[in-house]
């Protein structure tokens, strides 16, 4: 099903970079651009770059970069149609194209993905209607009543009811077109021996789980009566859209609300999620049944750096979970903690004491994780100085796992305050968690290189590679500043490109990508376009395109920091164009050089003795004219 072009020129045009990433990540302003932490992969400090002005996005991380449609595409996992879709709805734009698919042949056109969002968003509406039914009214309406839920949050949630029947969603389903398979694999029903399907969820509250851009990707189902032999819980299976371990119970609803507060709750349930938006705290998730993954982790980090966790009043519990707290901590993240008294969780707590006082109590108990670790342990340990030893060591060891060395050293003075233990100590016991990490590292390292290809055991001929790599550098140099600044002028009557178009005449550029790079640029220039990054971004090259956005961002920009905490100045390029320009084409020229005293030297060897003084000449002519070009270099570099 294509969309038309005048649909993704719109998309193109409105669709704004910053705004689209930011439903994402959390975004930062440091000099001209905005940084995150990349979401395409696993990271400490920031190196996921925005440009609004060039609208493109690019991490110096792991090398993922692209445009706004590019992103969506990486981040959803989706096709292009799909990204343009998806963006087109973001901003209003009406698809032109045949209608969203609503038969079974148009559904089974679309990729299984796309198919199964459908069929569970389909699904999703069909337990919301249920709760305007008979049944639905008088045992789910009535449950969510009697536990306060407002209408507000029925619907923020899209929280539903399933019909206690084996097959009412099933035959709804297959009447409304969505075929036994489509059901079968979004995890709506379940097969017996035989073949006979039925309904997965039945008489119970549904919530659903909603991905990042807020379609439903899941269902976690309450029962309602005191059956013994039911579950109180099920939940989807894994799918295709689903993989409970990346998943967080309410971050489409808590996202804007975590970047707002730059913080996070962390609650184990999806009642305590709904419990705590009514106490008027929205930022706040759930890791859901689960004990908490990295994945996880790397979702909240997208949006914040603090974490509050959130932990029932059941010692017991809070210990079996307290790995989580040293995963946060190595995730990067600042951790605090909250525990509730004995025997409440976040939501029985929050309807006992009501709205404000549940606000005021996650103010008050808030403690970071050392106090809160020191707490659990100090009361059980008092008479054991053996087991003491051991909770210190805890303590200490989770210290060692926060990033950042600044913080950790302000952890250290906390823990060394309140173990009454010398702050040198408990460095000297982080050394030691460091270095066994370090001979575990080591020792993965010697045994994975041992493993490796048989072709990376090769000797590689260093100056052939390293030729071929300045090589490299100076031809996508060349092209940088034509992309960058070819427009601007560098004398009364000359621009750039027209300079460095005459300089090069005479070039043949060699790596593959920057060839067909420099002769797209020709071609342009004869037909009176001057390209730039947009050109460069629209053609159906993909190499092309990830060499561009190289060349426009710079990590450079970061320098601003750099500048305001230890007075260091960089060179604003810009500011001195025709300097970079012209440094640019003495380089150029200097390999043309090297190239005719290397086939000089190699003529000598082979020329009769009669040849020999000629090609000296030659050979000093051109050695003369190389170590110009190498002294103007210096001066244009040092000055
Ligand atoms: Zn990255």
């Amino acid at each position: 099903m294509a969309i038309s072009n005048q649909t993704t020129e719109k998309v193109r045009e409105r669709a704004d970079i910053e705004e689209v990433v930011n439903d994402y990540v959390s975004l930062k302003r440091k000099g001209q651009n905005l940084w995150a932490c990349c979401p395409f992969h696993q990271e400490k400090t920031p190196s996921f770059s925005v440009s609004p002005s060039k609208q493109i996005y690019k991490c110096f991380g792991c090398g993922k970069a692209g445009d706004t449609i590019q992103f969506v595409m990486d981040i959803e996992g989706i096709g292009f149609n799909e990204a343009i879709r998806h963006l087109a709805q973001k901003y209003g734009i009406e698809i032109e194209e045949s209608q969203q698919p609503s038969t079974p042949e148009e559904v089974q056109r679309h990729n299984e993905r796309e198919s199964l969002l459908i069929v569970l968003n389909y699904a999703k509406n069909h337990f919301v209607k249920n709760l305007s039914s008979e049944e639905g009214r008088s045992i789910g309406l009535a449950y969510f009543k009697e536990r306060g839920f407002t209408p507000e949050v029925l619907g923020q949630f899209e929280l539903g009811y399933a019909l206690n029947r084996w097959d009412a969603l099933m035959n709804a389903g297959k009447e409304a077109g969505y075929d036994q398979e489509s059901l079968l694999k979004a995890g709506l029903i379940l097969e017996k021996e035989g073949g006979k399907c039925y309904d997965r969820f039945r008489g119970r509250v549904v919530f659903p789980f909603h991905n990042l851009s807020g379609k439903p990707i899941a269902f976690g189902a309450r029962i309602l009566t005191k059956d013994k032999n039911q579950p109180k819980y099920i939940n989807s299976p894994e799918t295709e859209v689903y993989h409970k371990s990346d998943v967080l119970y309410g971050i489409y609803q808590a996202k804007q609300a975590i970047r707002q507060k730059d913080m996070c709750y962390l609650v184990e349930g999806y009642t305590d999620v709904i419990s705590l938006h009514m106490a008027g705290i929205p930022n706040v998730v759930a890791s859901s049944g689960t004990s908490l993954t990295e994945n996880q982790i790397k979702l909240i980090k997208r949006f914040t750096d603090n974490v509050t966790v959130l932990y029932d009043g059941d010692p017991a519990g809070i210990k079996a979970s307290l790995r989580g707290i040293d995963m946060l901590l190595e995730g990067g993240l600042n951790v605090k903690a909250v525990v509730f008294p004995e025997g409440e969780d976040p939501d029985s707590y929050s309807q006992k004491v009501g709205r404000s006082a549940f606000s005021d109590y996650l103010k008050e108990k808030s403690r970071d994780f050392i106090r809160f670790k020191i707490d659990l342990m100090w009361e059980e340990t008092k008479e054991d100085p053996i087991a003491r030893a051991e909770s210190m060591r805890q303590v200490i060891q989770s210290i060692a796992k926060v990033a950042d060395p600044m913080i950790r050293n302000i952890y250290v003075k906390e823990a060394s305050r309140l173990l009454e233990m010398d702050e040198d100590l408990i460095h000297a016991e982080i050394n030691k968690t460091y270095l066994s990490q370090q001979r575990k590292e080591d020792w993965k390292a010697k045994h994975l290189e041992n493993t490796s290809t048989p072709e990376a055991l090769l000797p590689v001929e260093p100056k052939k590679a390293s030729h071929k790599a300045t090589l490299r550098l100076q031809e996508k140099e060349t092209l940088r500043i034509l992309i960058n600044y070819g427009w601007q002028k560098i004398s009364e009557e000359l621009h750039v490109c027209e300079y460095l178009m005459d300089e090069t005449a005479e070039l043949e550029f060699e790596t593959p990508v920057f060839k067909r790079m420099f002769s797209q640029y020709k071609e342009a220039l004869k037909k009176g376009v001057l390209p730039g990054t947009d050109y460069f971004l629209q053609v159906n090259d993909n190499e092309v395109k990830q060499e561009v956005i190289d060349m426009v961002t710079h990590k450079y920009e970061l320098s601003e920091l750099w500048e305001k905490r230890f007075q260091i100045f960089t060179i604003k390029e810009a500011d001195d164009l025709a300097k970079t320009v012209y440094s640019s084409v003495l380089r150029l020229k200097r390999r043309v050089v090297h190239k005719m005293l290397q086939e000089t030297l190699q003529r000598m060897k082979e020329a009769k003795e009669e040849e020999i003084t000629d090609l000296q000449k030659v050979y000093m002519e051109v050695k003369t004219y190389q170590i110009t070009i190498d002294k103007q270099l210096g001066m244009v570099i040092s000055n």
